[in-house]
This record gives C-alpha cells, structure tokens and sequence, in this order.
C-alpha cells in the first residue's frame, strides 16, 4: 500500500506534512517526500488525512465486553460476588470468543492496534484475534486461597500451556502468550512462586493488578508482615520477568524505587479508577522516577467501553488537572505512553511508532470534519478534538483490518446478535 500525500506522526511524534508512505508485507519500508519508484501497488489517496501510530492498550479483559453495564449501581463487593462472578462463571470458550470479537470491534475502531489482557478460556479468546487481525499479550489471570493449591492445580496452568503451544504453532507473531496472577489479594505466596518461576524458565512476560484500590493495598500491608503488594510480589521473584502492572493508584515509597529498577511497566486506567471511584494514579511522579506507563481501558464492566482514543484523552486531560499543571502529559507525551511504551512492554520493539523497517501499524483519521478545523497543530487536534469515528482506515502489520466503518474480518451484525443471545441465555441460567 502507498499512502500518498499524506500527514505523518513521525517516530519522534511530530507532523510532517506531504510524505509517502510505502507498507511491504508485515513492514513501512519507504517513508518520504519523493513518490517511490516502480510503485504500482494500491494507492490510498491521503489528502486531508493523518497517518498516526496505533494505541497499545495495555490492560483489558476484552470477553468482560459481554457483561457491560451489568450490576450498574451497586456497591463494588456487592457488584463483584453478585454480579459479575456468577454471570463469568458460566461464560464457555464459544461465548468468550464473540465477547473478544466484540471488544476488539471496539477497539480498532478507536484506534488500538494492539491490547494486552488478562481473563480465562484462553481457546476462545485467541481464536477471536487470530481472526479479527489485531495483536495481543493474552494471558490466564490466576488466583488460590488456599496454600495446598498449586500453580499446577489450576487452570491458569493449562492456560499458559495452550498458549505457549499457540504461539510456537502459529505463523505469525501477534499473539504472545504472558504469565498472569490476578493480583495480591488473591493469590497465596506458594502460587506467586511458583508462577513467577514459570515465567522466569519460560521467558514470558508477567502482567498483574498492582494496588488498585487502597483498602487492597492496606490490607496487603497487614497480611504480608508490612510489605506492599509490589513490595511482595519483589520478594517473590515476580519482577525477575518483564512484567505489566495495571493500576497502580496507591503505590507508595520504596515501591517507585523498586518498579524503576525492576523495568515494571505500569499501566495508568484512568476511566476505569475514575468509575469504581478507586481513586487517580501518581502518574507524574511515576515517571519522574523513570518507570515506564503505558495506557489502558481495564475491562468493559468497569470503564464501560474499550476506546482507546477516549482513554488516552482522559489520562492527559485528568492527569493535568491532577496535577494543576497543563503542560505535562502533552500529545507527544501521551503517545510516548500510548504507542511506544505499551509496544515495548509488549515486548514489540519494532511497533510503537511509524518509521521505516517498523511494523505496518498505521491509523489514518480524516481531518475534513467541523470538529478539526481549523487546523492550527495536527496532533494537537487529534488528541484533543478527534472522536473514533473520524478513524477510516486502520492497518495492522501491514493488513488493512478496518476501512470507512467496515471491518475486514468481524461480522459486527453476527457478533451483536450473539452477544445478546448469550446476555439473554445466562440471566434465564441465572434466574
Ligand atoms: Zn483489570
């Protein structure tokens, strides 16, 4: 594909207007004023168009799309044990397959290229994004109460396994299978060692819930003699991996230190802190002390959508107000944080941003709307004025997977009317 004549966040995440752009296979391999030569491709006409890197959103569980909006109202125990674990208990792989379908529908529609996510069925859920094109670091959240339970006991183990076997079977490479324990207050320390010794053998990346809320974060102080839940997890050899942390709202002291020195990735969920009133995450400060923060939407029960482009807006616009300071957390910032870090703690080094030899993720948004003109700087205008559906056109590695509200490969019809049917089925399972 040549995208001709066209607007380019660049890899330093500045515009530069009137360049070329040629995608190979999976890759950008010309980028440039000059009209390539002997190109006879397909030509994607970019007048009034932008082309921008994708968004990694680095913290989902894309299937919770099936259960949006459901226990809307109630208190967080109540909506958890009432709510939420009864409906997901009786989810099957089928049904998670058209849950992810649907979140990722979502997902590329506001300008994600990639997600990482933690939930279970591993079959159903890696069989989605193998058809809809996108990239994801799926993973099996695991969690035990009980000391007796081993890591080799539960279905995170079988999980891990599919996915390891997936990936090593697969011809391509956008789907990594991670490592995953739920978080602190659900797991036992003989299951924390024991997975985080899986994924060091292994070589997978780990990700996990960090200090969400500060009733989980203070009770981990009482239970674990003092320590933090990232205090703990360290001493347990969970931060010997690369592994992504989501949340991180109440990390305090030595934990900064330790997530700089570790290379924990935190991933800042502003909707959904913000909607289960958990409270706003210390972004700033995180990386003052050089840890890397990407962004993430949580799941769909708790933000309720999975758009990224809302999302990233909210962390800059809620992180400035935090912090009284309107200068931090600028557009170039944010895609620091959107693109290249949430590839990078993916484990993708050559996605993130468009530049030549990198992976072919590129999404083009149509400035010919009354919402973004005039047009004084592009990339402020994108990440301050633009909607999702200005979106027409999204790449990834290389495949066109979305085009003038047209999926290449969801059924959206096929995947709403299952994602009803199986709303209707389990409330009748669960009368
Ligand atoms: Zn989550």
């Amino acid at each position: 594909m040549l995208f001709k004549n066209i607007t380019v966040i660049d890899e330093n995440y500045e515009a530069q207007e009137h360049l070329n752009v040629v995608t190979e296979g999976k890759k950008i391999t010309y980028i440039g004023k000059e009209m390539p030569e002997n190109y006879n491709g397909e030509i994607y006409d970019g007048n009034n168009k932008v082309a921008m890197p994708g968004f990694f959103n680095i913290h989902c569980h894309v299937p919770m799309t099936l259960i949006r909006g459901y226990g809307e109202g109630l208190p967080l125990h109540r909506w958890l044990t009432e709510r939420m674990f009864p409906f997901e208990a009786l989810l099957t792989p089928e049904d998670m397959y058209w849950g992810s379908l649907l979140g990722m529908a979502e997902m590329i529609a506001s300008g994600a290229v990639s997600f990482t996510d933690m939930y279970m069925e591993m079959d159903g859920i890696s069989k989605a994004v193998e058809e809809a094109g996108m990239k994801a670091n799926l993973s099996h959240g695991c969690s035990a109460f009980s000391d007796d339970v081993h890591f080799t006991d539960i279905n995170g183990y079988k999980g891990i396994h599919y996915l390891m076997d997936y990936v090593k079977n697969a011809n391509h490479d956008r789907i990594i299978g991670d490592a995953s324990l739920h978080a602190e207050y659900t797991s036992t320390e003989t299951l924390v060692r024991e997975i985080a010794e899986f994924a060091k053998e292994n070589h997978l990346h780990m990700h996990t819930h960090i200090s969400e809320t500060q009733k989980e974060h203070n009770e981990c102080k009482q239970r674990r003699g003092g320590l933090t839940p990232i205090q703990f997890f360290n001493k347990c050899g969970v931060f010997d991996v690369p592994a992504t942390a989501a949340h991180c709202v109440w990390i305090e002291g030595e934990d900064f230190d330790i997530m700089a020195q570790k290379g924990v990735t935190a991933c800042h969920c502003p909707s959904s802190n913000l909607k289960l009133g958990s409270g706003i995450a210390p972004v700033k400060k995180m990386l003052e002390k050089g840890i890397r923060v990407g962004i993430g939407t949580d799941g769909a029960a708790s933000n309720n959508n999975l758009n990224s482009l809302e999302e990233v807006n909210l962390a800059s616009i809620l992180q400035k107000g935090a912090n009284n300071d309107p200068l931090f957390l600028g557009p170039k910032q944010l895609l620091e944080l959107a693109c290249r870090n949430g590839a990078l703690s993916q484990g993708r080094a050559d996605c993130g941003s468009i530049k030549m030899g990198n992976r072919a993720d590129i999404v083009i948004y149509d400035l010919d709307k009354p919402h973004l003109q005039p047009v004084f700087d592009v990339l402020s205008n994108i990440m301050y004025s633009a909607q999702s559906n200005d979106i027409c056109l999204s790449m990834i590695d290389g495949n066109i997977v979305y085009k003038n509200g047209v999926f290449t490969d969801i059924d959206l019809e096929k995947v709403m009317f299952h994602a009803n049917r199986i709303k209707e089925e389990k409330l009748a399972q669960l009368k």
